[in-house]
């Protein structure tokens, strides 16, 4: 079981600091005591008026509950220097100037003919440096670095047509009544974007190919419920008016935007849980950088919490066999 100890220290730490959030000329302490933000005034998502100080604390507002899902993975992130409307790229590699105590691991990418040093989050001093380096989401992988090639995180990506959020929802409770039948217990989210993600914390057992295997039945069998309605088709011209169910997201190789993770878009929405009760009354507006640090009590904050500590589940035979 991991040490919490020294994430809480430092969330009661900031909460004790009351500064008010916005017009502050002088630089406010993060609850960070590595990092300092430089140009703390420039605007990330200037439609909403969110600097970079202002997303450093929200870093540190959601910290205890995004670190679970960051821990010990190597992670990707999306960095906009000069915020979401200037350029963006996707960053698998630590950049050389990174401090020393940002943790990496290294992973060998054939196709790229080098390794690439994933940084690791593993506590709310490398939540702030990345927030500082204008990280604007963060992307883990499903699987930790003492076992790279053992995946724990099955994911269905669910990816609506056009903006259709209500045939995503549709689309999910059919994932999750097809999860229950194979007695797993899933946790839900919005992504932040167009659609939903079903997670299942497992266990490290199944190798990555049986794992990816699972992945792809467990999409026929959801599929198999209502195929006017589903498609694991990738080609957008043939799926029409269906929603994707994306196995492929699944194994070694793969990212998921992190709950609670914004993302780089000019709404600043961020992916945020939910019960699956509640799927046909949110949208994923109701979600931004603005609204989610209020929203921390809600029940589905905690049924994430509580999964990412607890032991991850066992897939069924009957998606692990041929
Ligand atoms: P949406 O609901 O809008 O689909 P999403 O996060 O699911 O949001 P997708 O485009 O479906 O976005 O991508 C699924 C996952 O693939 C993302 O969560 C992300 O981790 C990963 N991903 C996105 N962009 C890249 C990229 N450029 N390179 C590698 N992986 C990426
Ligand atoms: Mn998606």
């Amino acid at each position: 079981m991991r040490d919490t100890t020294d994430i809480d220290s430092d969330i009661v730490a900031d909460r004790g600091i009351d500064l008010p959030t916005i017009t502050l000329r002088m630089p406010k302490p993060s609850s960070s005591t590595r990092v300092e933000v430089t140009r703390p005034d420039k605007l990330l998502w200037p439609t909403i008026g969110i600097t970079k100080q202002a997303y450093v604390d929200y870093l540190s507002a959601v910290a205890e509950h995004v670190l679970p899902w960051l821990r010990d993975r190597p992670l990707s992130v999306i960095r906009a220097p000069d915020g979401v409307d200037g350029e963006r790229y996707f960053q698998k590699n630590t950049p050389k100037y990174a401090p020393s105590w940002i943790k990496t691991v290294t992973i060998p990418a054939p196709s790229a003919g080098r390794d690439v040093a994933y940084t690791v989050c593993n506590d709310a001093d490398t939540l702030a440096w990345l927030g500082n380096q204008a990280a604007l989401e963060l992307h883990p992988a499903p699987v930790r670095r003492d076992k790279l090639e053992r995946p724990d995180l099955l994911v269905v990506d669910i990816d609506p047509p056009d903006d259709a959020f209500e045939a995503a929802v549709e689309a999910a409770l059919l994932v999750l009544e097809t999860m229950d039948d194979l007695g797993l217990e899933p946790l839900v989210k919005t992504t932040g974007g167009k659609g939903i993600h079903v997670v299942v914390p497992t266990v490290r057992r199944p190798s990555a190919e049986r794992f990816r295997h699972a992945a792809f039945r467990l999409a026929e069998l959801v599929i198999e419920r209502k195929p006017d309605l589903l498609t694991a088709e990738f080609r957008k011209a043939k799926r029409g008016a269906r929603v994707m169910l994306d196995p492929s997201r699944n194994g070694p190789g793969a990212t998921l935007v992190a709950p609670y993770s914004p993302r780089a878009r000019a709404e600043g929405t961020a992916s945020f849980p939910v019960l699956p009760k509640d799927l046909k009354t949110i949208t994923p507006t109701d979600f931004t950088l603005e609204t989610v640090p209020k929203l921390l009590g809600r029940p589905a904050v905690r049924r994430w919490t509580e999964a990412a500590n607890a032991p991850g589940q066992r897939l069924p035979a009957s998606l692990l066999r041929d």
